[in-house]
């Protein structure tokens, strides 16, 4: 189950950096959030999931 964010619907709000800074991070260049660790099995992923304005993330 690996972790994918789609940076079409990404805003860019850092809310899933916030809750799970070990797995997400920002990309200062295009200011969407990137997965570090896409096979992170941490609960702050699930949290992410649920938090995320765009429904952005997903796990695949
Ligand atoms: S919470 Fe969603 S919209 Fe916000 S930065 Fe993360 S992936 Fe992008």
């Amino acid at each position: 189950m690996a972790i994918i964010i789609d940076e079409n619907e990404c805003i860019g709000c850092e809310t899933c950096v916030e809750l799970c800074p070990d797995v997400f991070e920002m990309n200062e260049e295009t200011e969407k959030a990137v997965v570090k660790v896409p096979n992170s099995d941490l609960d702050c992923v699930d949290e992410a999931i649920d938090s995320c304005p765009s429904e952005a993330i997903s796990r695949e």
